[in-house]
């Protein structure tokens, strides 16, 4: 079951709510178990904000490894190459932020 505190929002996993709430401190009568329906939604929004954290690390190898391929310069098809892959990792790693920002304020970060 899933526990959700009413003052700050923090998320509890458990049998029942906690005696007082980890982050605010808020007493347990604050708590509300969450609908199955929530749940599923909380449960899948975990795996993809981690998903899209570990895609996130991924870009961040890939920008690096363009940057220094860029950098030796070898020849024009290589920083070609190089120079795609660094602009659609930067590109892609903003619109990853994009994305989790507005799943901070739908209740799909929990
Ligand atoms: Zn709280």
């Amino acid at each position: 079951m899933l526990w959700k505190c009413d003052v700050c929002g923090f998320i509890h996993d458990g049998d029942q709510a906690p005696e007082k709430c980890p982050k605010c401190g808020a007493p347990k009568e604050k708590f509300k178990q969450l609908s199955d329906e929530q749940k599923e939604l909380v449960l899948k929004s975990r795996r993809t904000n981690d998903l899209h954290m570990k895609l996130f690390s991924l870009l961040e190898k890939i920008e690096s490894i363009s940057t220094e391929g860029k950098d030796l310069n070898l020849d024009p098809g290589c920083v070609a190459i190089f120079g795609q892959a660094k602009d659609f990792a930067a590109v892609t790693r903003q619109k990853i932020k994009a994305e989790l920002e507005t799943h901070m304020h739908k209740g799909k970060w929990g």
